[in-house]
């Protein structure tokens, strides 16, 4: 069993206030399925005043964020970065506890969440409008100007990392947030906040409101007084919330996960490939948006890429988030037997699995785990292939040429990444034009998480851009001013 927590708070942030909701609700440890602590359960009214609060800082009434210059704000984004690192071990600690992810995982997040601070406070005073060549007589420039309040929807796969990416980069264009994390991790989130408080941010700036999606989620989405939505999670929800920002023509940014391929070429540098083969599919237990979840292996290497990839799975540890084996829980007990329903209708569908890790402790039966899994044989067109598993499962296919890889790797709705291993330097551009999808390595994976590099999806993958400076730039509009100066 884990411990029980006293901290973080059980409250949302409202205009600088901890406010006490009516109800909590239960936070379990998915590495041994307790419960140790409750979060807020903040409904439609607290959402309300969350977003009142952000509205009245971003137009001056509250603090003094609307003065704020580019730099000024910049410079506190850094000085927030410096304040996680110093806060490290606890956050990290938070992360590892509420997500049950290897301790490692956890620690790469906390560093990972303070980078987008100090990425995005570099670049806030570098953001700027244009000047326009127009008639002889006109001076005209672009503003870029922040939205004002923005809503955040985030998941709980990637809590602070994915706090770091939305907030700091609309802070550092200087809109105000209303921020719903998940339900199921957010004790990490909640920490954050009360940490930029303790630095000094101006009330209302940052609002949090814990709770569930069918309530404060829901009411967010469709609140009227919000000019940008940013949601994280599924493509079903997305949809939803899509559709209640619709209502009141609230721009939104979609990163609704995918199904990305690997393709390995038989010229490829198969010692260099091999871990990120097995490391894309087994990070977060697989409960990574951008998880490499399909293997596309060239015919003449096939049987030699999985027998290798075999011995690999098979040495595959579950354990504890706090052990830090390769692999921890997933998230709750909905998420295990979703999973576990869609592997036994894939093995009724013939599907093999070539080979699997194992849970390190036959005593850790309270946790959510369900090990690593090598899936072979697998008809096309399959769920298997199609749907987001959401777990370390990794679907193989063979391709004989480079047609076909490219036409499987972009047999899929979704379209967030690809990862391509082959030496062939024409290979490499022909296939990075013609996949599908949002970002493309080639001869690595995932790029370390790359918060410098945009990351968003194509088709079911969703829309918009996070990260990098186009990231910033999604947190801002233009505003043409042409001056007639005779
Ligand atoms: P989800 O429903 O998409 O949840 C994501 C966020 O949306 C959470 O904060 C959730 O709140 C909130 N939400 C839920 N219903 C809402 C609504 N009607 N209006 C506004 N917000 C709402 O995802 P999930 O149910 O946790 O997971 C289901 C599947 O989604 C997974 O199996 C996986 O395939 C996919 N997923 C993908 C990602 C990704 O990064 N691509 C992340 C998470 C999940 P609560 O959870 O607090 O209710
Ligand atoms: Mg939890």
């Amino acid at each position: 069993m884990a411990e029980p927590l006293e901290y973080p708070r059980k409250q949302a942030l409202i205009g600088g206030d901890w406010v006490t909701t009516q109800g909590t609700l239960d936070v379990e440890a998915p590495s041994y399925g307790n419960v140790i602590t409750q979060i807020a359960r903040s409904q439609a009214a607290e959402v309300d005043s969350a977003v009142q609060a952000a509205r009245l800082a971003f137009e001056g009434g509250m603090g003094d964020w609307a003065s704020w210059t580019a730099r000024r704000r910049g410079e506190w984004l850094i000085g927030f970065a410096t304040a996680i690192e110093a806060d490290h071990d606890r956050l990290a600690g938070l992360e590892c506890v509420d997500t049950g992810k290897p301790l490692t995982q956890a620690r790469g997040d906390i560093s990972a969440c303070a980078r987008y601070f100090r990425f995005y406070g570099g670049a806030a005073d570098k953001l700027h409008g244009e000047t326009i060549p127009f008639e002889s007589d006109f001076a005209v420039m672009t503003l870029r100007e922040p939205y004002g309040v923005c809503a955040q929807i985030i998941p709980w796969n990637y809590p602070a990392q994915i706090f770091g990416r939305c907030v700091a980069a609309a802070l550092a264009a200087g809109n105000t947030v209303v921020l719903k994390p998940a339900e199921d991790a957010c004790l990490s989130v909640l920490r954050l906040v009360e940490l930029a408080q303790e630095q000094g941010l101006p009330p209302g700036v940052l609002n949090v409101v814990p709770g569930l999606g069918s309530e404060a989620g829901a009411a967010l989405s469709g609140h009227p007084d919000i000019d940008h939505l940013s949601f994280t999670g599924s493509p079903v929800t997305g949809t939803r919330v899509t559709q209640a920002a619709a209502e009141h023509h609230v721009p939104v940014t979609m990163e609704l996960g995918g199904k990305s391929p690997q393709l390995v070429f038989a010229d490829a540098d198969l010692d260099a490939a091999l871990p990120f083969l097995v490391q894309g599919i087994i990070q977060n237990a697989g409960q990574t948006c951008s998880a490499g979840s399909r293997l596309l292996v060239q015919r003449e290497i096939a049987d030699q890429v999985l027998e290798r990839l075999a011995e690999r799975f098979t040495a595959l540890r579950c354990d504890v988030g706090e052990a830090d084996a390769d692999c921890g829980p997933l998230i709750n007990a909905r998420q295990k037997a979703k999973l576990e329903a869609r592997l036994e209708a894939a093995a009724n569908d013939g599907i093999r699995t070539l080979a699997q890790g194992c849970v390190a402790e036959a005593e850790l039966a309270g946790g959510y785990f369900v090990v690593p899994r090598l899936l072979t044989d697998i008809p096309a067109g399959h769920d298997v292939l199609q749907e987001e598993l959401f777990g370390p499962i990794l679907a193989v296919q063979v391709f004989e040429d480079e047609a076909e890889a490219l036409a499987l790797a972009n047999s899929t709705d979704f379209g967030l990444c690809a990862g391509i291993w082959t030496r062939d330097g024409g290979r490499q551009l022909r296939l990075a034009k013609g996949i599908r999808s949002g970002q493309v390595f080639i001869n690595n994976y995932g790029a370390a998480g790359g918060i410098e590099l945009p990351f968003g999806g194509v088709g079911r993958s969703g829309h918009g851009r996070e990260k990098g400076f186009e990231g910033l730039r999604s947190y801002t509009r233009i505003k043409t001013v042409a001056l007639h100066h005779g």
